[in-house]
């Protein structure tokens, strides 16, 4: 029986009279950008992320290019950001004018590490963006210690890590802003791009407001220049149907996860996904560590069952970042990972003989 990476399909086919009927509403009503469906969405995710304000926009990477633009990022500035995520968190830094500053994970959690952190301040360091890499926060303790010690702004990426909680608090409430991708697969995904960028700043929501909306809130009144960065109708109208189902998804991987946990953390050489103490892993991604990590991942696809590596190059070593120079002695945990990772089958649908054959693979190999 073949195990695939995600089933989107299959997810669609347990709510689809839901779905179904927020997409002919939006098409009845003739609400495909902006409109009823899409204020609706802000304020329920606003409600669920627990914040005061959220600003929809067309995907994960914009939100992170809005939050800062707002927060005035200029030329000459510096923003430190992880060495392991996606390129979106540290492209955007580059678009909104800043120098990108990478600093390592640390060797448990895949995270950014505070202690990095620190070392990569200069006199020119405005913001700091950890990512809650594959679920799991970053550690926010010590991140926003830094940050006020050193008056630097906080921007979340959480594009990974809905409803993950951080001792108690929910992760994209600590800094000024927060950003999250609905991208299909993100563990609330829209049927296309989306993105949002929360915050509790009502003076920061108007800013970033305007500046998706070609720098006004007024139809012809443009007080800046801005971009074109919409959450359609449809896409608002989707998430609102699977918005309420999120914490039970959240659950089911969460408990997919222990499955995991049991079954293949015995077996030699497999390193299961670590939680650091007071962190709510959320499970976008389970990710294991194998000294021989290709060979594993071509025994895993031989037998039908899908995997991916994120990422297989960090983020320093990219051909984008050649102006750096990046040495491996200057992010060993995230160099040591890339060549280490392997992310197996976990979605909210997947069930516990799926699971078991991965993990009788995974032993046998
Ligand atoms: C998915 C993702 C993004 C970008 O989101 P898009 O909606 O695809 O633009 C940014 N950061 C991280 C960590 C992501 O996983």
């Amino acid at each position: 029986m073949p195990v695939p990476f995600a089933d989107l399909q299959l997810q669609y086919q347990t709510i689809k009279s839901e779905i179904d009927g927020a997409i002919a509403a939006v098409i009845r009503d003739n609400a495909f950008i902006r409109g009823p469906y899409v204020d609706a969405f802000e304020r329920q995710f606003a409600a669920v992320a627990e914040v005061k304000h959220c600003v929809s926009c067309a995907n994960g990477t914009d939100a992170l290019y809005l939050a800062m633009a707002a927060l005035n990022v200029q030329a000459g500035d510096e923003v430190i950001t992880t060495a392991h995520s996606w390129i979106s968190t540290s492209a955007m830094i580059t678009h909104a004018g800043a120098g990108v500053v990478f600093a390592d994970t640390d060797d448990t959690t895949f995270t950014i590490d505070p202690a990095a952190i620190e070392a990569a301040i200069t006199p020119r360091t405005v913001g700091i963006i950890p990512v809650h890499l594959y679920g799991q926060p970053a550690d926010m303790d010590a991140i926003m210690a830094i940050a006020r010690k050193h008056k630097l702004w906080v921007i979340e990426d959480c594009a990974q890590a809905h409803l993950a909680r951080y001792k108690t608090q929910q992760i994209g409430t600590f800094g000024q802003a927060a950003t999250y991708s609905f991208y299909p697969g993100k563990n609330l995904g829209a049927m296309g791009d989306a993105g949002a960028v929360v915050t509790n700043d009502g003076a920061l929501a108007e800013h970033m407001t305007m500046l998706a909306r070609h720098g006004g809130l007024v139809k012809h009144q443009h007080h800046i220049e801005g971009v074109n960065s919409r959450l359609d109708g449809m896409q608002a109208a989707i998430l609102s149907a699977k918005l309420p189902h999120l914490p039970a998804w959240t659950k089911a991987r969460q408990d997919a996860a222990k499955i995991y946990d049991a079954g293949l953390n015995q077996i030699e050489d497999v390193v299961v996904p670590a939680v650091a103490a007071g962190r709510d892993h959320v499970y976008h991604l389970y990710t294991i560590q194998h000294p021989r990590r290709d060979a594993l991942a071509a025994h895993l696809n031989a037998n039908g069952v899908q995997t991916a590596i994120n990422y297989p190059t960090a983020l320093p070593f990219l051909a984008a970042y050649s102006r750096l120079k990046a040495r491996p002695e200057q992010f060993p945990n995230a160099h040591r990972a890339q060549g280490r990772i392997l992310s197996l089958p976990m979605f909210a649908e997947i069930t516990p003989a799926q699971q078991n054959e991965v993990i009788d693979l995974v032993r046998k190999f």
